[in-house]
């Protein structure tokens, strides 16, 4: 087994090189490639006047003209064309220069002023191959079962019904029952998934499916919930959850190629070009299989990069199977880099594992590893050259994900790995500066932060003041210099990336409340949300130099803005939607019209 870190063939040689040395090395070459960069702007712009009376060298697919384009790369921040060719950018400058690369056969646009993005990255993400009544906001249990009763109609009346989003604010007291489902369906099984996916509610009919009793022990990491004389609740928590959830039927192959196409429809018409699907599966079966066939037919909408499972008891064969795995997943559309593991629940389930207890409780969550077991997996992993991305949301899982990087940089030395941490919601502020340290990214969800009424009335309460003030802090890994990578963990909260970036800079609903914000010093602005959800997102997938900065040579992703987000109030963010999404030169979404696949299967080229 390779003990060394293993490179992408397409990362630039700089990358590749600094990555196989110390961060030492990486951070001069960092300051010399800065330094360069300067330079460079000069001189490009002098070849840019000098050659713009020349004639074209090589002609281009499109040109993109008069846009404000937000390039995210600090050596050219703003530009107005995007100049591409065999699906990466050939220029980035002025309208009048790109003029030189318009050939008989290219199309130009002129975008009229349209703000222009790179390509949004949503650096964790999960495929729901399972369709289910969508419970998000429901609010009560008499809009739960309208929606279920709008999910069933039509489906075989035996089948089990199946929902996900609900949260406690939905049921009476905050308590959810067996009893409120019973009442909805006597017979029929009902599983219902919380918005976070560490909890379900069942009915009856479901735990006489599954035979859980009074009698049943709760199973290693999970709970399930009981009454005061012992009877299950009909709350699973964790692994408990999986009692029921293996009896549902799964979805067949072709659900999931479908599920897969309608999910990046979705995610392209939202300005999402690359997905990091975070479900940490088994590198076999449909999903991938899906995966595998889309990207070798070219039909892909989105770039992919996929996890498989960290499991600290993993054999040595697995673990060599995944490292030749990154091997034959390592193109442009479908990658693989990263294995996923958990090491806690959620705080709306109090599974989340805190260095102290609840508020007004004496529970501390679930720890789902132990610190042993966690650091031998780690080092494991990374002596492969794999990177790890742990789910860590309570401060004392935080703080064991930190504690076992650190523990593998000892013993593995140090080294370009970029391990992550998974939601990082609620970190010791002492533990914050390590990620610098440890060259940690923390993968966090803007949309976390948002101050509906379950975090206000649930969230919040259960860690008591102190430590709700600073959970899903954005601004304080900014503050520390840390890599910070933004994701929507879909399907718990919407891919919707101009809502996130509303929250991350106002921390108010997209209603506005509270007025001036939830805990208002977590704000950061609104390019330092947009670098988030591109260029650090990309760094969090090691492909930074290929996308989410726009510049020269980079793969042509960006996006095309109705309005410009910089020109407006930032209390309207969320209202910006997308024009054109453009992922590898290709248009996967432009509004108002429909780019579907041509027969051949390949999304049609951009008009
Ligand atoms: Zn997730």
């Amino acid at each position: 087994m390779s003990t060394s870190p293993r490179e992408p063939d397409d990362l630039p040689p700089l990358v590749a090189f600094a990555s196989r040395h110390s961060a030492v090395i990486f951070f001069v070459l960092m300051l010399a490639v800065a330094s360069f960069e300067g330079v460079a702007l000069f001189a490009a712009k002098r070849r840019d006047a000098r050659s713009a009376a020349t004639a074209p060298v090589q002609a281009a697919d499109v040109v993109y003209r008069n846009a404000r384009v937000w390039t995210g790369d600090t050596a050219q921040p703003a530009a107005e064309a995007l100049v591409v060719r065999d699906g990466r950018l050939l220029f980035v400058g002025s309208s009048d220069s790109a003029a030189r690369y318009v050939g008989p056969n290219t199309m130009v646009l002129d975008l009229d002023g349209r703000r222009v993005v790179p390509g949004f990255i949503d650096a964790h993400w999960h495929l729901s191959t399972t369709s289910s009544a969508d419970l998000n906001g429901a609010g009560s249990v008499t809009e739960i079962a309208s929606r279920l009763a709008v999910w069933a109609d039509g489906r075989s009346r035996d089948a089990w019904i199946v929902g996900r989003g609900w949260t406690a604010t939905d049921f009476p007291d905050r308590q959810p029952h067996r009893r409120h489902l019973d009442a909805i369906y006597a017979d029929r099984p009902v599983l219902l998934t919380d918005r976070d996916g560490h909890q379900v509610v069942v009915n009856s009919a479901a735990l006489r499916a599954a035979n859980i009793t009074r009698a049943t022990p709760d199973p290693d990491g999970g709970r399930i919930v009981r009454d005061a004389d012992g009877s299950p609740t009909g709350v699973l928590q964790e692994s408990a959850a999986s009692l029921v959830r293996r009896l549902v039927p799964p979805p067949t192959r072709a659900d999931v190629a479908r599920r897969i196409d309608a999910l990046s429809r979705d995610a392209a018409a939202l300005g999402i070009t690359m997905v990091q699907e975070m479900s940490g599966r088994v590198p076999r079966g449909d999903v991938f299989d899906a995966l595998r066939e889309a990207a070798a037919a070219d039909t892909l909408r989105l770039r992919w990069y996929v996890s498989v499972p960290f499991n600290p008891e993993v054999a040595d064969s697995v673990l060599r199977q995944y490292v030749s795995l990154t091997d034959s997943l390592r193109g442009p559309w479908l990658r693989f880099w990263v294995a996923k593991g958990m090491l806690d629940g959620t705080v709306d389930a109090r599974t989340a594992a805190m260095l102290s207890p609840y508020a007004g409780t004496t529970d501390q969550g679930l720890p789902f590893m132990t610190d042993a077991a966690l650091r031998r997996g780690v080092q494991r992993y990374d002596s492969a050259g794999l990177q790890v991305a742990l789910h860590a949301i309570g401060d004392r899982a935080i703080r064991q994900a930190l504690d076992a990087f650190e523990a593998a940089r000892r013993t593995n030395g140090v080294r370009d790995t970029r391990h992550r941490i998974e939601h990082v919601e609620v970190p010791d502020p002492r533990d914050v500066p390590r990620f610098r340290t440890l060259g940690v990214v923390a993968s966090t969800q803007a949309l976390f932060a948002t101050p509906d009424v379950t975090t206000l009335q649930n969230y919040a309460p259960l860690l008591g003041p102190e430590r709700a003030a600073r959970s899903n802090h954005f601004k304080q890994f900014d503050d520390a210099g840390v890599v910070q990578a933004f994701g929507s963990d879909h399907p718990v909260f919407p891919m919707h990336v101009m809502r996130g970036i509303h929250v991350a800079v106002n921390r108010t609903t997209v209603e506005g409340t509270p007025r001036g914000g939830w805990y208002p010093e977590g704000r950061i602005a609104l390019d330092a949300a947009l670098h988030h959800f591109t260029r650090d997102a990309a760094y969090a997938a090691f492909l930074d130099g290929q996308v989410g900065i726009l510049r020269t040579g980079m793969l042509a992703d960006f996006v095309v803005l109705d309005r410009d987000p910089f020109a407006m109030p930032t209390d309207s963010l969320f209202t910006v939607q997308v024009e054109r999404t453009v992922v590898g030169g290709r248009t996967s979404y432009l509004r108002g019209a429909t780019v579907g696949a041509s027969p051949a299967g390949r999304p049609t080229r951009p008009r």
